[in-house]
């Protein structure tokens, strides 16, 4: 797994948090699937109130745990190497794309 951070010149800080821009290099459902997580967290850390909170943020955890173990496991499957159509890292037998790669609907409202 490759990240790289660009910053942007046209923008500039404006006092309120703002996400990054993720672009995937190649066109994979584990990555799409960790870009995706990744905007959630930080929409749900931004939700309401919290947009201009700053340190300590409190989230019900409802709200961020579900998101922070996708997020772990879709993580530990890039570093892994693991594609969408190699067996899913939870050890099912079953690819990604037809196991976890299905289960994050409800997490990833898609
Ligand atoms: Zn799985």
């Amino acid at each position: 797994m490759q990240i790289l951070f660009v910053p942007d010149p046209r923008l500039s800080y404006q006092g309120l948090a703002r996400d990054n821009v993720r672009l995937p290099l190649r066109d994979d459902q584990v990555i799409r699937h960790f870009i995706r997580v990744s905007e959630l967290i930080v929409q749900v850390m931004n939700r309401g109130e919290r947009i201009s909170q700053y340190g300590h943020v409190s989230v019900p955890a409802h709200e961020i745990v579900p998101l922070q173990e996708a997020c772990a496991f879709l993580g530990t499957s890039l570093v892994s190497g693991l594609r969408d159509h190699d067996l899913c890292l939870c050890e099912s037998g079953n690819k990604y794309k037809r196991c976890h790669g299905r289960g994050w609907s409800s997490v990833l409202g898609a």
